[in-house]
């Protein structure tokens, strides 16, 4: 069997409304799957005068400097590593380090496999979070055609990559779910709207896979996840559970994993669970804060 693996990732989706409102597609991934959530290790802590930085200690030992932003979090499940390493704070990019700690396509490309990264986000590809060396990048401008608009988008041009093309990894990135949270929080109905649109382009994404005609020798592992949570009210940056709680869901298409909850599963577990999967050994020297999540 070919071994092949899609990650989804869909910007700031609160992982208890996506179990309180189940989309069905998302639904089937984890009742057949493996998830796990995780706390981000940074946030920008609310002082009374002061938005001091750094306020969180992780279970690392280390103080990481850095807002539960997209910047982050994006960049943290692209390397395997958390901020105080790859460099990037918040959505500034100012002190990114990719060159050091490169996104896990550019690795599997540079292990010979075919990648592929489509994703509505700009800001992703102007810094580097996702390197030149991945094969096929399709990159659109969410913020100046609205995210609603540049997703549909990029939902069609992965459905007709993954059916036609051949690529071993491929990520693809919605945005939507984050800009209707950041003007009308994740507890509204434009919210839910938002979600289940995300769930019906992994639904086609799924369908492009399984159309492949070489689909029947392949074992697909679908991994998706977030970047950092919001608000009650809209808004992400800070400390909160709300605003630090991931998910990172795992499935294999046309097994059942059981759906079982894994005790934690963090962003930086991202990218060494994608590489394992398409057989690309870890590295010491890579100095990955992530490990690969046991299916
Ligand atoms: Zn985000």
């Amino acid at each position: 069997m070919k071994n092949k693996v899609l990650v989804v990732g869909m910007d700031g989706l609160r992982f208890d409304r996506l179990l309180a409102l189940r989309p069905p597609v998302l639904g089937r991934l984890l009742a057949t799957g493996v998830h796990g959530t995780g706390r981000l290790p940074y946030g920008e802590a609310a002082a009374p005068t002061t938005a001091a930085k750094g306020q969180v200690v992780p279970p690392t030992g280390r103080t990481i400097t850095a807002r539960t932003d997209s910047g982050p979090g994006w960049s943290s499940i692209a390397t395997g590593v958390w901020p105080d390493k790859h460099g990037v704070a918040d959505n500034g990019f100012a002190t990114a380090d990719f060159t050091k700690y490169p996104d896990f396509l550019s690795r599997a490309a540079g292990h010979g496999l075919t990648t592929s990264a489509l994703f509505s986000w700009a800001a992703l590809e102007e810094h580097g979070a996702f390197g030149p060396a991945i094969a096929t990048r399709v990159v659109l401008d969410g913020s100046a055609l609205t995210f609603a608009v540049a997703d549909k988008q990029i939902a069609a041009a992965a459905e007709r990559h993954l059916a036609e093309e051949d690529p071993d990894l491929c990520f693809v990135y919605f945005g939507d779910t984050d800009e209707v949270a950041h003007d009308l929080g994740p507890h509204c109905e434009e919210y839910t709207d938002a979600l289940m649109a995300q769930d019906r382009y992994l639904d086609r994404l799924l369908s492009a896979i399984g159309s492949r005609p070489s689909f029947s020798g392949e074992r697909w592992t679908v991994i998706v996840t977030t970047d950092h949570g919001h608000l009650d009210a809209g808004g992400h940056g800070g400390v909160t559970d709300e605003e630090r709680t991931t998910f990172v869901i795992v499935g294999r298409m046309g097994e059942d994993l059981g759906g079982r909850a894994l005790g934690q599963a963090r962003l930086v577990d991202v990218a060494p669970t994608a590489l394992a999967q398409v057989g690309v050994p870890v590295e010491a020297e890579w100095e990955l804060d992530g490990e690969a999540l046991p299916l």
